[in-house]
C-alpha cells in the first residue's frame, strides 16, 4: 500500500536527539530550538521568530497579540483547516467567510472588501498548498481599512510571493511542523512576527505570562508573572528532530518539487483532454510541493477514483468540508456573499500521496493508475 504520508525523516534526528539529551536540556529554548529559529529568522528574514507547540498555537498567539476579543469580526476562507478559525474564535470573535478562487483555492482577494464592517478587526488568510495569495492587494485593503493580517503559512515554508517569503508579508505568520507538513517535529510551529514592539509581549505569552526568556538572557535578575499566558514552547526534543531536517532542508524541498513536477507533467494530457484540472501557480509565485492534488468532474467521479485507487494500494484522500457547513461553523460564524466556488471546488479536490520518502517509481504508478481510471 502507497500511504498517503509519511513523516519527513533524513537520518541525522537521532544523533540530534541524544545530543538534546546529553545536553540535559529536554525542557523549551536549548541548543536547539535555537537553532530552528535562527535558521527561520535567516531563510526568511523575519524580525523575529518563536518556536512554538504547534501551528494551532501560533495562530492562537497571533490572536491574543491582535488582541481579538469578543463581538469583533475576522475575515477568512471557510475552506481552511479549523485551526484557521480555532485561534481567535476562543476569544469570542466572529468567523466572516468568504468565497475562495476556484484556481487556487485561495480567499478571492476582490471579495474581502464588501465583507469588512466596523467590527472587522483582522484579515487570516491561508495560503493553500503552498501557493500565495494576492498578498499586494490584502496589504492595502487591510492599510485602508485599519486591519490585522495574519498568515496560515502552514503549509508554506519556503514558499515566496514576488520574492517575498509567506508567513513574513502580514503582521504575523504561522508555520507549521505537524508530522504531515514539508519539516516536522512531530508536532510543533512557529510564530513569525513582523513588528518588533510585539516581540516581548510574544515572548512573555510563549512563556506562561512571565519575562523567563529575558531572565536567560540576563536582561533581568529574576523572572516574574508579567500578563496572561500559556505554554506555547516546545521541548527540546521535539526541535532536534526539526533541526535534521532544517539541516537537510534543500534536499528535502527539491525531492518534493521533483515528485510534484513528475506527476504535473505524467497528468498533463488528462487535462488537456478536459477530464482533470491541474493545480495553478500564478506568476511571481514559488511553492514548495506541499501537496500535489488535481480536481475531478464532480464528487461521483471523486468517490470513484478515490475507491480504484484503493484497489490499486494507493492512498488518494480529499479535505477541508467547508467550515461555513460545519456545525461549528454555523455557531460561530456567517457566510459572506455567494459560496459560488467553495463548497463545489472542494468537493472536486483530490490528493496524491506526497511526501519525502516518495520514489520516482511510486509517483509514475500512481500517475499511471490515475490516467488507466480516465481510459488513457
Ligand atoms: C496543518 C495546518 C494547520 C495546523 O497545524 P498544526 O501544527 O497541526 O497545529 C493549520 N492550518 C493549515 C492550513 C494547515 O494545513
Amino acid at each position: 500500500m502507497i500511504r498517503f504520508n509519511v513523516p519527513p525523516y533524513v537520518g541525522g534526528e537521532i544523533k540530534n536527539v541524544e545530543k538534546a539529551i546529553e545536553n540535559m536540556h529536554i525542557c523549551g529554548d536549548g541548543e536547539f530550538t535555537k537553532k530552528c529559529s535562527e535558521y527561520l529568522e535567516r531563510t526568511t528574514g523575519t524580525t523575529k521568530c518563536l518556536l512554538t507547540t504547534s501551528c494551532t498555537h501560533a495562530l492562537e498567539m497571533a490572536a491574543l497579540l491582535c488582541d481579538l476579543k469578543e463581538g469583533d469580526e475576522v475575515i477568512l476562507p471557510s475552506y481552511t483547516f479549523v485551526s484557521t478559525a480555532d485561534a481567535f474564535v476562543l476569544r469570542g470573535a466572529k468567523a466572516v467567510f468568504v468565497d475562495i478562487r476556484p484556481d487556487t483555492m485561495n480567499l478571492d482577494e476582490n471579495l474581502i472588501e464588501d465583507a469588512v464592517t466596523e467590527k472587522t478587526k483582522a484579515i487570516f488568510v491561508v495560503h493553500y498548498a503552498g501557493v500565495a495569495c494576492e498578498m499586494d492587494k490584502i496589504m492595502e485593503i487591510a492599510d485602508r481599512h485599519h486591519l490585522m493580517v495574519v498568515e496560515d503559512a502552514a503549509q508554506a515554508i519556503m514558499c515566496t510571493y514576488k520574492g517575498r517569503p509567506l508567513g513574513t508579508i502580514g503582521d504575523f505568520g504561522c508555520y507549521s511542523f505537524h508530522e504531515t507538513k514539508n519539516f516536522s517535529m512531530g508536532e510543533g510551529g512557529a510564530l513569525l512576527i513582523r513588528d518588533s514592539k510585539y516581540i516581548e509581549d510574544a515572548e512573555i505569552l510563549r512563556e506562561k505570562g512571565t519575562d523567563r526568556s529575558k531572565y536567560f538572557r540576563g536582561q533581568v535578575d529574576k523572572y516574574r508573572w508579567m500578563n496572561f499566558g500559556s505554554s506555547y514552547l516546545p521541548s527540546e526534543i521535539n526541535a532536534a528532530y526539526l533541526s535534521a531536517q532544517f539541516d537537510a532542508a534543500d534536499e528535502i524541498n527539491h525531492s518534493r518539487l521533483a515528485r510534484w513536477s513528475q506527476y504535473y507533467e505524467l497528468l498533463t494530457p488528462l487535462a488537456k483532454t478536459g477530464k482533470i484540472e491541474l493545480p495553478y501557480v500564478p506568476d511571481g509565485c514559488v511553492h514548495n510541493a506541499h501537496m500535489f492534488y488535481f480536481k475531478t468532474k464532480d464528487l461521483e467521479e471523486r468517490s470513484r477514483l478515490i475507491d480504484f485507487l484503493k484497489k490499486n494500494d494507493i492512498l488518494a484522500v480529499f479535505h477541508y468540508v467547508p467550515l461555513h457547513s460545519a456545525p461549528a461553523g454555523i455557531k460561530f460564524g456567517r457566510f459572506h456573499g455567494e459560496d459560488k466556488y467553495t463548497t463545489k471546488e472542494s468537493e472536486r479536490l483530490l490528493r496524491l500521496p506526497m511526501f519525502y520518502q516518495l520514489t520516482e517509481e511510486q509517483t509514475e504508478y500512481i500517475a499511471g493508475k490515475v490516467k488507466e481510471f480516465y481510459g488513457i
